[in-house]
């Protein structure tokens, strides 16, 4: 006790995840009697389906209980060579696949395997809030490129050149993205892959939340658009979003080889097999019934009309419409400057903590996700919740002068 250890410099850089701190701060504020609407942490609000806890109780019953090879099973694997058939149209080997403990770990096991002390990594801002952290843990260096509301965050392929030098070793996609719910068009992804295959730079595609758009497209990566582009492009996927299996803790990849198996290697080292029972659930989710997924898909786009509609309403705020995920992206730059009593609202981080504590609403401060404009709402959570919370919202906001 009392002792002051000397703990190592990488942890000590190390923010803990700003949207499961929020999370923690609105549920911690719950149980202690607050009546906190909680638009913090991006998880579906639906359970998981029945079928895919049916695939649970039978693993257990069945004594499913036991380590399982590192990279996953092979009946799962041979699932998500499946999807990304269908995805992309490409045949994967099974040794061009792995099973991880979520989309998160497959992140964190890609850049420990290709990224050298400074090396670069080009991340569109705005961004998920644990890219740079995962690129600074192995050593790497965050190189942002910043995109505009007014142009749909659409990418500067210019810019993005000009970033390009012999130390960059990949570019981050997140389309539909956390957390503008922007989604990058055809064209777009061509024009990256075509800069990838010249450069001879990865592109991580973090495709999580692929089956939640909105404008009537199907499945878009630089790999759908560009075959071609296969040597370079590492893809991230996961059931959390797409089956409401967040807690389960399955995430998958796909890309090059030598990627996928240094990949096996660090989680050989570290976690070991994703959970046995885990895997069977998500083998369901990938190869039974979708029709929840039409049916999750439809709520979500009421909800982001209705908030829209209620955004839209209140004076000086400026809103890109979301294409996919669940999120809203706000900006809310203009009451930056007026003040609540003493509070001075100056930047994002003392308007989420004002809509907090005098709101009683937890969102994410756009600083998060690096553009400190903005606050980020999750519509992952029910209509009745976001009419109250809307109106929380508004109350809020109208208080500031
Ligand atoms: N990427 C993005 C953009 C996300 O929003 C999330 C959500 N946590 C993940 C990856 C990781 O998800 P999980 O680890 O639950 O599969
Ligand atoms: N991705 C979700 C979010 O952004 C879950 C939290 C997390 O993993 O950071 O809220």
């Amino acid at each position: 006790m009392g002792e002051n250890y000397k703990l190592s410099q990488r942890v000590k850089n190390l923010k803990p995840s700003p949207t499961l701190a929020t999370d923690a701060k609105a549920k911690l504020l719950k149980c202690q009697g607050v009546d906190i609407i909680n638009f913090s942490v991006g998880e579906p609000d639906f359970d998981t389906p029945q079928h895919i806890k049916e695939a649970a109780y039978d693993a257990i019953r069945n004594g499913f209980t036991k380590y399982t090879a590192v990279d996953g099973i092979p009946e799962l694997k041979k699932a998500i060579i499946q999807k990304f058939r269908e995805d992309t149209g490409l045949d994967y080997k099974p040794t061009e696949v792995m099973v991880s403990t979520g989309g998160k770990q497959c992140l964190y096991n890609i850049f420990q395997a290709i990224v050298d002390d400074g090396d670069e990594v080009i991340i569109p801002v705005p961004y998920w809030v644990s890219y740079p952290p995962i690129v600074e843990l192995a050593g790497g260096m965050p190189v942002y490129l910043p995109s505009e509301p007014e142009n749909g965050f659409a990418l500067d392929i210019d810019k993005l050149k000009s970033l390009i030098n012999y130390r960059t070793k990949a570019i981050i996609l997140n389309s539909p993205s956390n957390p503008t719910g922007m989604v990058y068009s055809a064209e777009e992804l061509m024009e990256i892959a075509k800069i990838a295959i010249e450069n001879k730079i990865f592109i991580v595609t973090d495709d999580i939340y692929d089956a939640i758009r909105f404008d009537g497209k199907g499945f878009e990566n630089p790999l759908s658009v560009l075959p071609e582009s296969r040597d370079w492009v590492i893809m991230v996927n996961g059931v959390s979003k797409t089956c409401a299996m967040t807690g389960w803790r399955i995430g998958f990849m796909g890309g090059p080889e030598q990627v996928v198996k240094a990949c096996s290697k660090i989680q050989s080292q570290s976690t070991s097999n994703p959970n046995s029972i885990a895997q069977k659930a998500a083998l369901a989710g990938l190869t039974g019934p979708k029709d929840f997924i039409f049916v999750m898909c439809g709520e979500f786009k009421n909800r982001r009309d209705y908030i829209l509609k209620r955004l839209n309403a209140i004076e000086g705020l400026k809103i890109p419409v979301p294409q996919g995920a669940f999120y809203a992206f706000v900006d809310v730059s203009s009451y930056f400057g007026k003040s609540f009593e003493n509070l001075k609202i100056s930047d994002s981080l003392i308007m989420s903590d004002y809509l907090l504590e005098k709101g009683n609403i937890a969102v994410v401060a756009g600083a998060a996700f690096g553009d400190d404009r903005f606050i980020r709402f999750s519509y992952a959570t029910s209509m009745k919740n976001i009419e109250a919370g809307m109106d929380r919202f508004e109350k809020a906001i109208k208080e500031l002068r």
